[in-house]
């Protein structure tokens, strides 16, 4: 039988809840957040949200055909995305979060200047000792971990910096993409979804061409699609009202 204090503890644990913020683009400002408690203390993966990282990581990415199927380290990545025929530019390996593009052109990283640009970019990250553990963290799955408000902080930077293919790659992910319900009318959003066994996230910019607003959003369960991306659609849509009320 449980006791009543035993009753009262389990009624006092904290539910695993999300938490969404957004910062200035210039200013790296906080914008808004429910859960300040945690948004600088909770550290997860980022899984595909770091991939515009990868990306920019790579001096000279080359086009990869997606095999579908990939295996790292006993775990199983294979691609989620519609087939695609050919070699994948990197906005389309981008928009389609393609894994075996990443990991195929990840063989290519300074795994010492890949660490130094997470620390960089405000993450926790270790030196990848072999290749498959530099594959696993330009997947954003190993070695590599953001809080909330470090993301959302990566992302304003990268707002200011995104190469064309980026920013391609991340408005098509909103557009027709796994991070479609992010999408709102009359906002053109930037951004990327993940998921990962800790959780999932949204990471993204608005408007997309002349960004202002940066958000991240995790939730501690479900897939970046269907539960992260909604959580970073409502912080847009304020950010909407509350600028046409200006
Ligand atoms: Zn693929």
């Amino acid at each position: 039988m449980i006791s009543r204090r035993g009753i009262l503890s389990l009624l006092a644990a904290p539910p695993a809840r999300p938490c969404a913020v957004a910062v200035g683009v210039a200013s790296l400002d906080l914008l808004r957040c429910d859960d300040r408690a945690r948004m600088d203390t909770l550290w997860a993966p980022p899984g595909s949200t770091l991939k515009p990282f990868t990306l920019l990581s790579l001096a000279d990415p080359r086009p990869v055909a997606c095999a579908h199927t990939l295996r790292l380290s006993g775990h199983l990545l294979d691609c989620s995305h519609l087939p695609l025929s050919g070699p994948l530019d990197p906005a389309t390996a981008l928009a389609a979060s393609c894994n075996c593009w990443f990991a195929e052109n990840a063989r290519r990283l300074d795994p010492v200047r890949f660490q130094h640009r997470l620390l960089q970019a405000g993450a926790k990250a270790t030196r990848a000792r072999s290749l498959e553990d530099l594959q696993l963290q330009a997947l954003g799955l190993e070695n590599v971990l953001f809080t909330p408000l470090g993301l959302a902080r990566a992302y304003a930077r990268l707002a200011r910096q995104a190469t064309p293919q980026i920013l391609d790659g991340l408005e098509q992910a909103v557009r027709e993409g796994t991070a479609q319900w992010a999408a709102l009318d009359h906002l053109s959003i930037a951004g990327k979804t993940g998921t990962t066994s800790s959780g999932a996230w949204f990471a993204g910019f608005a408007p997309a061409r002349r960004p202002q607003i940066a958000v991240a959003a995790f939730v501690p369960a479900g897939t970046g699609g269907a539960d992260a991306a909604p959580l970073a659609r409502e912080l847009f849509a304020w950010w909407q009202r509350t600028a046409s009320s200006r």
